[in-house]
């Protein structure tokens, strides 16, 4: 088959599974998915259960997501009401497991989950840190642990430890394996990964499936087969994967964080926004009075203070423009979309308004912008204003280097 396809849509071929289905026959009345146990249904394939309408009549059901899992090693992500989301992660509590929350590098405030050691009780919670390829192999990982944990600490957040891992080049997942091994000290205990979507966390457990197979199944993907183990009271499933010990990894559903950029923008203009190879910061010295437009996606103001230089991180693809800060507003009504973009074309209409924070600043602090990246003040003071959709976080952090 045209793996390819999967590689770069995230869908399996409609007419693959459909042949898989094939085999089997008579209508089955109740429309349980027998991998996950979730409510079959034909009308959302980006929702739970789904199946296409024409393969209803197939005796054992599975749903795309199953199918994907059992067949591709493939584990897809469903994006959950928060409310629901907590309920599965609340069942942690009562249970003795190791939690493992992954969180991206690169936009950290769109990644953490709130609450979430009050949710999962007295279980240990370990830190993925993902997407450390995006950083130059200089990196002082040292440092950028102790203020991780400074930050995990600032969100009220506590860590029993941190493993730097990159899901997409394969780096740290044996460190991260050996971890959770101390973490669970010789009991079968189960593993929960969790995350917010766009983390990585789905390319994360391909990975560690990876290693699971080499080292303990004959053949990939057959001992991985689902185990369902829907949560009480709610129809949301997770996905159990045997460790061949007794415990499981189990993946939980990714939650979607409603004020991340990313949430707002269309494929063609996230791909230039969403970093895909190691940052290179770009510097610009600017003077009170000058603006930077991040694409058309969001603005710095440079206010009052002196001549200072503000240091750049964001997808190398990402376009920054310096102007005037006079000139700032017509630039914009005249150029959005053009020499300002993204977003472009319909993406425009997708994307809210800008809205401006007045904020102080100082040597040492970063303003960071979910999903677009921050910028490190290196003067010593700076009165600056930022102009990005209310709808999207802005904070100003301890710098991360
Ligand atoms: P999920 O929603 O948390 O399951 O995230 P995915 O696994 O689907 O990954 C989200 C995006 O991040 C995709 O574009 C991945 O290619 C990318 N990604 C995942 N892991 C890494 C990583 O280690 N480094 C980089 N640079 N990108 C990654």
């Amino acid at each position: 088959m045209d793996t390819s396809t999967i590689e770069e849509t995230g869908q399996v071929p409609q007419a693959e599974w459909i042949t898989f289905l094939e085999g089997v026959s008579d209508l089955n009345e109740v429309m349980i998915c027998t991998g996950c146990g979730v409510v079959i249904q034909t009308t959302d394939p980006q929702q739970p259960g789904y199946v296409p309408e024409r393969a209803l009549g197939r005796q054992e059901l599975i749903c795309q997501r199953c199918f994907r899992i059992r067949h591709y090693n493939d584990v897809l992500e469903v994006s959950l009401e928060a409310e629901d989301y907590r309920r599965i992660l609340d069942a942690i509590s009562a249970r003795s497991a190791v939690v493992v929350m992954v969180v991206d590098l690169f936009d950290l405030e769109g990644s953490w989950i709130s609450g979430i050691n009050r949710l999962i009780g007295f279980n240990p919670l370990h830190l993925a840190a993902n997407k450390m390829d995006l950083f130059p192999p200089e990196t002082n990982w040292r440092r950028m642990e102790q203020w991780l944990y400074r930050q995990a600490r600032d969100q009220g957040i506590q860590l029993h430890g941190i493993s730097f891992v990159s899901a997409e080049k394969d780096r740290g997942i044996q460190e991260l394996i050996d971890q959770i091994d101390r973490l669970r000290d010789g009991k079968a205990e189960d593993v929960y990964i969790v995350g917010m979507t766009n983390v990585g966390k789905s390319t994360l457990i391909n990975r560690l499936l990876g290693r699971l197979s080499a080292g303990e199944m004959d053949k990939p993907g057959e001992r991985m087969k689902v185990t369902t183990s829907p949560f009480p009271g709610t129809t949301l499933d997770t996905i159990n994967i045997p460790l061949g010990d007794g415990g499981c990894l189990i993946d939980t559903p990714g939650l979607i964080h409603p004020r991340r950029l990313t949430h707002y923008l269309l494929p063609e203009d996230l791909r230039q926004v969403v970093p895909q190879s190691r940052l290179r910061p770009k510097i610009y010295q600017l003077e009170a009075g000058q603006t930077l437009f991040f694409g058309g996606l969001a603005r710095l103001d440079f206010l009052k203070g002196s001549r200072q230089s503000f240091v750049c991180y964001a997808s190398n693809t990402l376009r920054i423009h310096r102007t005037k800060l006079e000139r700032a507003d017509a630039l914009y009504r005249e150029h959005l979309g053009g020499l300002l973009s993204p977003p472009a074309g319909s993406g425009i209409d997708r994307y809210p308004s800008l809205y401006r924070r007045h904020f102080h600043v100082k040597k040492g602090q970063d303003v960071a912008i979910s999903g677009l990246g921050w910028i490190a003040v290196k003067g010593e003071r700076a009165e600056i204003e930022v102009w990005a959709p209310k709808e999207i976080d802005v904070v100003i952090r301890e710098s991360m280097f």
